[in-house]
């Protein structure tokens, strides 16, 4: 919506809109919110809303702490699920300096940044998420737990999937605020569901995670379940990935395709797949930034292991979904999980492919055998190559790609990799339950 500030006057005066919230991202994904009532109205679009940006994680020092927030009144939207009287809305906001400077701490200016650059050479970025999550009961004092007594399965239907009536209120409130919803489906493991939304421009597109992620955990809040993004909660089930699909417009029209690939591919589409190829390693503590999150990426549960493309197969880290038509042309990249920021990994993956599309990079042969089948002998000759398989070995080599550093900008990148060497040195202290079952008593 393009609203000017009148529309944005005029529409809280009519709705009877009582609380603003002014939303941004931090570093590591979480959505944060200053509230102000109707009356500041006049503050908020003269952009004159501060916080101390010191307060959030990996923001900012004590001494630069002073942080503006700028509206993007295209934002506005009103929660469905709050009452009808006293309305609350939102709008999300970029980050700002007191000297009018963009902050550069800020995961929106990245993608902001990245986006730029695409549309320097001509481009549009346009992408569609594909989110998984599992619905958990809650307990008796209302905290989560990672206990369901739902036995459903992939697009099973009720009265097996418990979670239903929670996704199909999800689903309409996400619609009155104006999400386009192409699919929703229960997911391989009980209790796992997945919401697909319309693919849109890249910025929109984070936004919308960030709306969606949030309107997700209220919805399932309301009907005494506990939505959760974690990438792998449970053992021996599927973890819950968020699939990035992508493609690049010019003048209008899908440049990624050509009908007289093969593939349906076009040049462009190829060098796109070999920088994202080239960087997914650096790009992994970005795309997969939890402990946790590599869990998720291990044999068996139809996550990526092995950096590898295919046309026809689901088992590798990017894949070429079949369409109906080239204008649906699109690179499928499996691996990010819905922990990652998405501003972050928007920005590192178009960064990577468009870097790809200026150098050329040609990818490797695709593979259309299930990678999981080949012996580890084959994989090396037919050089396939693995996902780092810690968040330490993500984080080295995300030092060690200084082009996925640049994307991030020296303060981001600063602060993310000492943020996630400290998450890792807490974690490796830490004594599991499987320890002890496999070692007390042998030992
Ligand atoms: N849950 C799987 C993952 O971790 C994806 C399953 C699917 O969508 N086919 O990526
Ligand atoms: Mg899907
Ligand atoms: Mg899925
Ligand atoms: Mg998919």
């Amino acid at each position: 919506n393009n609203y000017t500030k009148e529309d944005i006057i005029r529409l809280v005066e009519e709705e009877d809109v009582e609380f603003i919230r002014l939303q941004f991202t931090d570093l590591f994904g979480n959505l944060k919110n200053i509230a102000v009532t109707a009356s500041q109205l006049d503050r908020v679009l003269s952009n004159k809303c501060m916080f101390d940006g010191s307060a959030i994680d990996g923001f900012a020092r004590i001494e630069e702490s002073d942080m503006y927030l700028y509206p993007d009144l295209s934002t506005l939207e009103i929660f469905p699920w709050r009452p009808q009287q006293g309305k609350v809305a939102r709008m999300i906001c970029d980050v700002y300096r007191p000297n009018g400077q963009p902050f550069e701490g800020d995961p929106r200016y990245v993608l902001k940044r990245a986006v730029q650059q695409a549309e320097d050479m001509g481009y549009t970025f346009e992408v569609g998420p594909e989110c998984e999550f599992f619905l958990f009961n809650t307990d008796e004092n209302t905290m989560p737990t990672t206990n369901t007594h739902e036995q459903a399965g992939y697009f099973d239907i009720g009265p097996l999937d418990f979670g239903e009536n929670a996704r199909r209120d999800i689903v309409m409130n996400l619609e009155d605020m104006g999400f386009v919803i192409e699919a929703s489906h229960h997911e391989m493991a009980p209790a796992q569901h997945e919401i697909d939304f319309k693919y849109d421009e890249a910025l929109h597109t984070a936004d919308n995670i960030m709306t969606f992620k949030m309107a997700v955990r209220t919805i399932a809040r309301r009907h005494g379940l506990h939505a959760t993004f974690m990438p792998k909660p449970k053992f021996g089930v599927n973890g819950s990935g968020m699939h990035i699909n992508m493609s690049l417009q010019k003048d209008g029209k899908n440049i990624f395709q050509d009908a007289s690939d093969p593939n349906g591919l076009s040049k462009e589409a190829y060098y796109f797949i070999g920088g994202i190829m080239k960087h997914i390693k650096g790009m992994a503590a970005i795309t997969n930034p939890l402990v946790n999150s590599y869990k998720r990426l291990v044999p068996g549960f139809e996550a990526p292991v092995y950096i590898a493309w295919s046309t026809t197969n689901r088992s590798p880290l990017i894949r070429i979904p079949a369409t109906a038509d080239g204008e649906g042309t699109r690179i499928e990249l499996r691996s990010p999980d819905s922990a990652a920021n998405p501003y972050l990994t928007l920005a590192v993956c178009l960064s990577a492919g468009l870097q790809g599309i200026r150098e050329k990079i040609l990818p490797p042969e695709s593979i259309n055998a299930n990678i999981f089948a080949l012996t580890a002998k084959e994989r090396k000759e037919l050089n396939i190559d693995q996902l780092p398989g810690t968040l330490l070995e993500a984080v080295e080599e995300l030092e060690k790609d200084t082009f996925i550093q640049d994307v991030l900008g020296e303060h981001i990148a600063g602060k993310y990799i000492d943020a996630k060497r400290k998450e890792w040195h807490e974690y490796r202290s830490q004594v599991s339950e499987w320890e002890i079952q496999e070692y007390l008593y042998k030992y």
